[in-house]
């Protein structure tokens, strides 16, 4: 995913910014930063439509994760996140 200078990471919930740690954990075991990938699991590539904070804790859109973007960008990122990844459930999310 091309990186914006103008783009800032962080929870939108409590703020926190993603230090480049691997933070996240898939349900295949894989632990990894999600935002190198997009919010997809390198392992088994699964995409994760939300992201959990490991600060707060509280899930949120990935998309919603990334501020700055502009308007048509945010647009290509959702729809890119939300294209079928192979997974049957993506549309019974809660
Ligand atoms: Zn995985
Ligand atoms: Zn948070």
């Amino acid at each position: 995913m091309p990186i914006d200078p103008n783009l800032e990471i962080y929870c939108p919930a409590c703020q926190w910014e993603p230090d480049g740690g691997a933070h996240w954990v898939c349900d295949c075991g894989c632990v990894w930063n999600t935002f190198d990938t997009g919010g997809v699991c390198p392992q088994c590539r699964y995409r994760w439509r939300r992201t959990g904070c490991p600060s707060c804790t509280v899930w949120s859109l990935h998309v919603d994760w990334y501020h700055g973007l502009d308007e048509e960008v945010a647009e290509l990122v959702e729809a890119a996140l939300s294209a079928p990844s192979g997974v049957c459930c993506s549309l019974n999310e809660s």
